[in-house]
């Protein structure tokens, strides 16, 4: 008898539609933040970052990058900061520089979504580092232009680190994540680490074949932010629920008690990593709006986690 019921129980569908009507623009609204980022314009930035050439840490090409990405950062309207230091590596000192794009919010809570934008040095060929070093410097640019006038509570940080390559040969001893370990110790000692409430690391998550997995080494409440944003988001088959270790610029982090995540599509089978074959050719705008759109839900969701409040 659906006639009776819907009279008995017309004043709570009612107050329901009301209720549907006031939250639904909220829901779209929040959909629609989380589903916009816009990965045709951040592949246009890694093919203009590709174009300086080989980028390693100490290098010209290095330097003119950093000084575009910071001209574009300046434009959202952010604070622009270069943290400028100097490296003791087997290669002997090379001056390098982390970017900090910060957008304040009403608390002082920072959530930082860091990626490397230096490039692996090889002499014996020509390395451009489209995926590695390239996306993450890409998806963080086209991030600031995304967060440019976005209402938020918590502060953000964007950080663009230099170093995070081995200088020498491959990932040994201390010889990697120079930037980011610089910027630990910097934080430890003005007294400003015990602020960062998150710490989102990207890396090569412009591969066009894009699988993310569960970091191993990552704090598992941001792991699951992270993912649980994703499967909402429709991403399941780009984030499948298995568990892969690699270390990243976020040890450092997860080494000084921060809660960190690596968003890393990573395989060192895939046959380009590290070589010459690291081109556009290998990238795709698709797979840096999948992450963007991620990590555009995950911000929003850290807005109102209990982790951080
Ligand atoms: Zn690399």
């Amino acid at each position: 008898m659906p006639r009776p019921e819907f009279q008995k129980n017309w004043a709570a569908l009612g107050a329901g539609w009301l209720l549907l009507l006031l939250v639904a623009p909220l829901c779209l609204r929040a959909e629609g933040q989380a589903g916009n980022f816009d990965g045709e314009r951040a592949f246009a930035d890694l093919k203009h970052l590709v174009d300086y050439g080989p980028r390693p840490s100490g290098s010209a090409a290095l330097g003119e990058e950093r000084q575009w990405i910071e001209g574009q950062l300046k434009q959202t309207g952010a604070q622009v900061e270069e943290d400028a230091f100097t490296a003791s590596t087997p290669a002997g000192e090379i001056p390098m520089a982390n970017i900090i794009a910060k957008f304040p919010g009403t608390q002082s809570h920072i959530v930082m979504v860091a990626g490397h934008y230096d490039t692996k040095r090889f002499s014996n060929f020509r390395f451009v580092g489209a995926n590695d070093g390239g996306s993450s410097a890409a998806l963080l640019l086209e991030l600031a232009r995304e967060l440019k006038g976005r209402k938020h509570d918590l502060t953000y940080w964007l950080v663009f680190f230099d170093g995070e390559e081995a200088v020498r040969t491959e990932w040994e001893g201390d010889d990697n994540t120079y930037g980011s370990r610089h910027m630990v110790e910097k934080l430890s000692s003005n007294g400003e680490l015990g602020r960062i409430a998150a710490m989102i690391l990207v890396d090569m998550i412009g591969d066009s074949h894009l699988v993310v997995r569960r970091n191993a080494e990552s704090t598992g409440w941001l792991v699951d932010t992270v993912f649980n944003a994703a499967h909402r988001l429709g991403y399941s088959r780009y984030f499948p629920d298995e568990r892969w270790g690699t270390v990243d610029d976020h040890i450092p982090f997860v080494n000084a008690g921060v809660s960190s995540v690596d968003i890393i599509c990573f395989d060192p089978n895939d046959g380009y990593w590290h070589t010459a074959k690291d081109t556009l050719s290998h990238c795709s705008a698709e797979s840096l709006t999948i992450v963007g759109n991620v990590v555009l839900a995950t911000l929003a969701d850290l807005e109102k986690s209990p982790h951080i409040h």
